[in-house]
């Protein structure tokens, strides 16, 4: 047990036992009337506690916790490597960087090291020494080799105990009959190379999650909390939810969480990708991981740690890696379908020349056909990778490759193409009613909801002192508006449809309303009870090279743009026609985006979804790739695609499908090297121009050639 920090009575500990619950009780129940709070942080092993300094001291709480456990073991640092990542699992962002399985990493390194200085050892001696190496069954060679291949033989076991015959099986079955026929250089050959081929193998896997650890890497460890009007240094890991953090300028902010007082410039560019610094005061939700460039702000805490908007969405990312794409079964397949040939060819080797050592050169070319396996999964984790320095988040190497085998792309409108932002334009009034009036009902509205509209309708309402909350309660309905309503007042914010669901006819404002429609502006109407008190247009700015974008996918093949918006007809048509889409729909409600895309997927291969809302999220889990627009888009659509797009550029839909074509290009090029080599040693080997040892060295050059041309995925510059 540690005493990870003292600030006066409040302290953290950390130790295994507090990973139980029932302990963790225990320790409740003695301290009850010692404690004045207690929480307890199983992810860290740690607990926090403020205790009451009139009827104990640490020492005496460390003491009787002494007492409570007497078996507890003293605390081992291993538990935790350097960075305080654990080592339970292999997926969630707060460990993925320690290494999960027993052996650490270095170790591996270290025992890889000793083995390359005995493989120099040989080298040098039996070609510049003269010294004959003894390779029999009983040689320091065949004793090392053994050593050195226990884990494989563990495995081998395990799935001779399920009587299964496994790659390991095999390899297992090659390196004992070498050592029994007195090639023990050749069995030191193959298990060197395995364990090299192993190690490069979890170094490039390790690389990929470290680059989207990077992403949400917090250099800071310990944050500011205001306790009683003061600043209290703590470590992160010990602010909790409510607690007020402060941050200041050239500072990131550690929490997710609101504004409570004070204001400042925040760089949100990991979020949602602009590049202006978006100005943020009271009231404001501001994120873990953006950077305050100026200002002093008091945050009120709602999530920390794993539980920030930005660590759910990449360890989404990282749990989907785990998850394999068609091509990584493919080669399992291919893999096992080899195995099953190399046990073939070996013994039709060996019944054919009636030579051993040629009938194991073919076993020892044929006994890895783990750079099949390799071609693909390293490809794949390379692409995701090189994705992710973009701000491209893809969910899983299924979707990367699917992207560049779509047919046709859908674009939502409002959000996605446009940005998330747009300005009022024009007010048209009712009768008796004025600007500022019809701004106090709409914001009365529109307070709690994050639509592009609402947003812009609070802004202007803000400006011209307008803003109102009284406590409405609002329903949003996707694709149409909002209402609001207290006791038995109703306001309604949105379109037409909207309102003649309601039965309120906008007959009166409609010429009025088309004539800005059919110039590509956004109405919507603000009702009070029956009466329509006016209406608001909205001009959308479109995201900057969004024709640019459209033009390059034509050109890469795709074969159907279609446009799928809630807006309006004449809006929707105006839009299409400047940035020229194959295809328009629009009125449409969420379930109408949903039944396009089954429609398309009748005609193309792989329909890919791009939206931000809610409103597209039936759509998105309908699609074949559900990529999202993270920019100020809902928390829904990024939860359900497969492919996040933080910067929310448009160029990077086409760098998407640029990463996914260059990837699949290299699992193919890999199977080449891979299979090539492979089947030029069997023959080598077959007619007795191959020793085990040359046999052996033919791995090392496909592996090598496999890793080098995936790892060129990671430095590809679009
Ligand atoms: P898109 O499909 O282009 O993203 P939406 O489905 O989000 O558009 O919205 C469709 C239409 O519904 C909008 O153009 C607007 O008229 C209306 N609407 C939706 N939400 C709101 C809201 N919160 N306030 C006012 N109007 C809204
Ligand atoms: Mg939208």
């Amino acid at each position: 047990m540690v005493v990870k920090s003292q600030a006066g009575n409040r302290v953290r500990l950390k130790s295994q036992i507090f990973i139980d619950s029932l302990n963790n009780e225990k320790i409740l129940s003695h301290f009850d009337k010692e404690f004045f709070s207690f929480r307890v942080n199983k992810k860290c092993k740690s607990i926090v506690f403020v205790f009451d300094e009139a009827l104990t001291s640490l020492e005496k709480i460390l003491e009787d916790l002494n007492l409570l456990f007497p078996l507890s073991l003293p605390y081992v640092s291993s538990y935790t490597n350097e960075d305080g990542h654990c080592y339970s699992c292999t997926s969630c962002s707060s460990c993925s960087i320690g290494k999960n399985e027993g052996v650490s990493w270095n170790a591996k390194l270290i025992t890889f090291g000793l083995l390359s200085c005995y493989s120099i050892y040989i080298f040098v001696a039996e070609t510049f020494l003269g010294i004959t190496i003894v390779a029999s069954p009983f040689s320091l060679v065949a004793i090392v080799s053994i050593v050195a291949a226990l884990p494989l033989f563990k495995e081998s076991i395990e799935s001779l105990k399920q009587s299964k015959f496994t790659l390991q099986t095999f390899m297992s079955g090659t390196l004992l009959l070498a050592i029994f026929f007195g090639e023990a250089t050749a069995a030191f050959e193959i298990i060197y190379i395995l364990r090299g081929g192993m190690l490069l193998e979890e170094y490039i896997a390790e690389k990929s999650k470290k680059e989207i650890h990077k992403l949400i890497e917090l250099d800071i460890k310990k944050a500011y909390i205001l306790v009683d009007d003061i600043e209290l240094e703590v470590d992160l890991d010990e602010v909790k939810e409510g607690d007020i953090v402060v941050s200041r300028s050239g500072e990131k902010i550690p929490v997710d969480g609101f504004i409570k007082s004070g204001s400042a410039e925040i760089d949100e560019a990991l979020i949602n990708g602009r590049s202006e610094p978006a100005f943020k005061q009271s009231g404001a939700e501001v994120f873990a991981n953006t950077y305050v460039e100026k200002g002093r702000i008091y945050i009120e805490v709602s999530a920390t740690g794993a539980d920030t908007y930005i660590s759910r969405v990449i360890s989404k990312v990282e749990l989907s890696l785990l998850e394999k794409s068609p091509s990584e079964l493919e080669a399992d397949r291919l893999a096992s379908k080899l195995l099953k040939l190399g046990t073939a060819l070996t013994a039709g080797t060996f019944f054919i020349t009636g030579s051993y050592l040629r009938a194991f050169s073919v076993m020892i070319v044929m006994s890895c056909p783990c750079a099949t396996v390799l071609a693909a999964s390293t490809a794949i984790s390379a692409g995701i990778s090189r994705a992710t320095k973009d701000g491209i988040l893809i969910k899983g190497g299924e979707y990367l490759e699917k992207v560049s085998q779509s047919e046709a792309f859908c674009f939502d409108k409002t959000g996605t193409l446009t940005t998330g932002k747009p300005i009022v334009q024009e007010v048209v009034l009712g009768l008796n009613v004025d600007e500022k009036t019809l701004f106090e009902f709409a914001s009365l509205a529109e307070y709690r909801n994050t639509h592009p509209i609402a947003t812009a309708i609070i802004e202007h309402a803000k400006q011209i002192g307008a803003l109102f909350d009284e406590g409405y309660s609002s329903e949003i309905v996707p694709g149409l508006g909002v209402m609001a309503s207290k006791d038995k007042e109703v306001i309604l914010v949105g379109n037409k449809k909207f309102l003649n669901n309601n039965r309120i006819s906008v007959k009166d404002f409609e010429d009025r309303a088309n004539k800005f429609l059919s110039k590509g502006e956004t109405v919507a109407y603000v009702t009070f009870g029956s009466e329509i008190l006016g209406f608001i247009t909205f001009k959308h700015e479109v995201r900057l090279g969004t024709i640019k974008m459209l033009d390059d996918l034509r050109q890469r093949g795709v074969k159907h743009l279609v446009l799928l918006t809630g807006d309006d007809e004449k809006v929707a048509n105006s839009f299409a026609k400047e940035y020229g889409f194959d295809e328009v729909y629009s009125n449409l409600m969420p379930e109408g985006k949903a039944d396009i895309i089954d429609e398309l997927k009748k005609k193309y291969k792989n329909v890919v979804m791009i939206g931000d809302g809610v409103n597209d999220t039936i759509a998105m889990s309908r699609a074949d790739v559900a990529v999202s627009f993270a920019s100020g888009g809902s928390e829904a659509a990024i939860e359900i695609s497969n492919v996040a797009i933080t910067h929310s550029h448009p160029d990077d839909v086409v760098n998407l499908y640029d990463i996914s074509k260059k990837s699949l290009k290299v699992v193919n090029q890999n199977y080449w090297i891979g299979t090539s080599t492979n089947l030029g040693g069997v023959a080598l080997a077959s007619v007795g121009l191959l020793s085990p040892v040359s046999a052996g060295a033919i791995h090392l050059g496909h592996t090598i050639g496999i890793m080098a041309n995936s790892s060129r995925l990671t430095w590809y510059q679009n």
